[in-house]
């Protein structure tokens, strides 16, 4: 006899089909004649009911079927006398490959805290929400995939131990065998990093662009996606040790080129959810926020406003709010200003364009102006930023002269720099956090829920 998963089952098997199914029990109800066990493989939100003659079975092996417990069950499927389901699986036999004491598995009741379930993070992928976020969480990523393979993308891996700080901003995670106890040092006391395992200074990456970069300057078009980690103190909802990006990076591509691209992805990404992951969506929307639908059908459908920076000073400035973090031409944006310019005066995604050289990276292509560059912000509703982005500085001299301003030291970035005196290219590129994305598709209002192992500030369990 085949294995069935549930998916299959639920969704186009005949009655009469002899199968075998396994999987978890949820739970496990009935009377001294007969039990019906709601079993979830994975492979679905919805639950295949068993129907367990009593008659059949013996006595202590039906006691083992309880909430957690691991079963493999063969029979043949019928039509469902009972309401909410279409077919049910008469039992023959049932095989119990791991009890689940009711007495400690912490997953009797519905209606866990997520904190709680952060906590036992091992175990909450056994619950229908988070089932749903990370069978959600792989279609996104098979989505992403998709889009860029079909546009004739190509997938680089770019490192994730590097010599080089995207940023130039510290807040990044060393990478070292050096015993703490017992670091060898210059005669002057300074770290001899000569002695390191790469004989270098090394870091996780923050970032694969730089090194995007050199691709796209060759194959065209390509894009990143991995790991990220960035040692900045920010315990909030939206903010992770340890993040998944999505990094395309295109020659020839303007600033324009690269909003059209970064709008035509999102809206791309969240018809593939709508279409693709209907029925965990439909849970979401039930469960964790009314109007997680209408909201991803209302951004996928809109035209996103797209601003300058100084016209979105503007608007806060005259929006008459008491803000929290000042708003001055020459400051960043904080997220209470750019979910009011989403949420509340336009109501529509915004791309905010060409900030202040000032308060972004070196390598961000100066606009005529010289005062801002050409960088570029996506905003969403509920999330802030989702996508930063810019053109990137094409120009040799001009590129030296930022690194310099910056006061970052030219020879970390002899590399880079030879790209714009070999063939330099006008280009273009873009990072999509992943779990930003994550939040927005499924309506969860905490970053660590749509990772399965957060990585926050004094927290690294399993
Ligand atoms: P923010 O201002 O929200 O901290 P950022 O300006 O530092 O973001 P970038 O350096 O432009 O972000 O990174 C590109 C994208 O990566 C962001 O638009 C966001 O989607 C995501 N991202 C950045 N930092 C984090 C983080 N700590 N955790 C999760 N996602 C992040
Ligand atoms: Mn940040």
């Amino acid at each position: 006899m085949r294995r069935f998963k549930v998916k299959e089952v639920l969704s186009e098997t005949a009655p009469g089909t002899e199968m075998v199914v396994k999987g978890w029990v949820r739970t496990h109800r009935g009377n001294r004649n007969i039990s019906f066990i709601a079993l979830n493989d994975g492979s679905t939100i919805a639950n295949l009911q068993i129907v367990a003659d009593a008659a059949k079975f013996d006595e202590n092996l039906l006691k083992k079927i309880t909430t957690g417990a691991a079963i493999s069950a063969s029979g043949t499927l019928a039509e469902s006398q009972g309401k909410g389901q279409r077919v049910e699986l008469q039992a023959e036999e049932i095989t119990v490959y791991g009890e689940a004491d009711p007495n400690s598995y912490p997953l009797q009741k519905k209606g866990h805290s997520m904190e709680f379930l952060r906590e036992i993070a091992h175990l909450r992928f056994r619950t229908n929400t988070f089932g749903a976020i990370f069978r959600i969480r792989h279609a996104m990523a098979y989505a992403i995939h998709k889009y860029y393979n079909d546009r004739g993308f190509y997938y680089l891996h770019t490192p994730i131990v590097t010599g080089s700080d995207c940023e130039g901003a510290g807040e990044m995670f060393r990478v070292t065998t050096f015993n703490p106890d017992n670091i060898p040092r210059n005669p002057n006391g300074t770290v001899n990093y000569k002695m390191d395992f790469f004989g270098r200074e090394t870091n996780l990456t923050v970032s694969g662009q730089l090194e995007g970069e050199l691709g796209a300057l060759a194959l065209g078009e390509i894009y990143t996606f991995g790991p990220t980690f960035r040692a900045e103190n920010s315990n909030t909802p939206r903010h992770l040790a340890e993040f998944w990006m999505i990094e395309p990076e295109m020659a020839f591509y303007d600033d324009n080129d690269n909003m059209d691209l970064a709008e035509d992805f999102l809206k791309y990404l969240i018809r593939y959810a709508l279409e693709n992951c209907e029925e965990d969506l439909e849970f979401l929307n039930n469960m964790i926020d009314k109007g997680l639908r209408e909201r991803l059908r209302d951004v996928a459908e809109s035209e996103f406003v797209r601003i300058t920076y100084t016209e979105a000073i503007e608007i806060l400035t005259k929006a008459g709010v008491k803000w929290e973090f000042p708003v001055e031409w020459g400051r960043d944006l904080q997220a209470e200003h750019e979910r009011y310019l989403v949420e509340k005066h336009f109501k529509k995604p915004v791309i905010l364009r060409d900030y202040p050289k000032d308060i972004k990276a070196f390598y961000m292509k100066l606009n005529d102006d010289g005062k801002t560059v050409r960088a570029m912000d996506v905003l969403f509703p509920q999330i802030g930023e989702i996508i930063g982005g810019s053109q990137r500085e094409e120009i040799y001299e001009r590129l030296k002269g930022r690194i310099n301003e910056m006061g970052l030291q030219e020879q970390d970035f002899w590399w880079y720099l030879e790209t714009r005196r070999f063939g330099t290219a006008p280009h273009s590129g873009f990072g999509l956090g992943f779990e930003r994305l994550m939040l927005f598709i499924t309506g969860m209002s905490n970053i660590r829920d749509v990772i399965p192992f957060p990585r926050t500030p004094k927290s690294a369990e399993f």
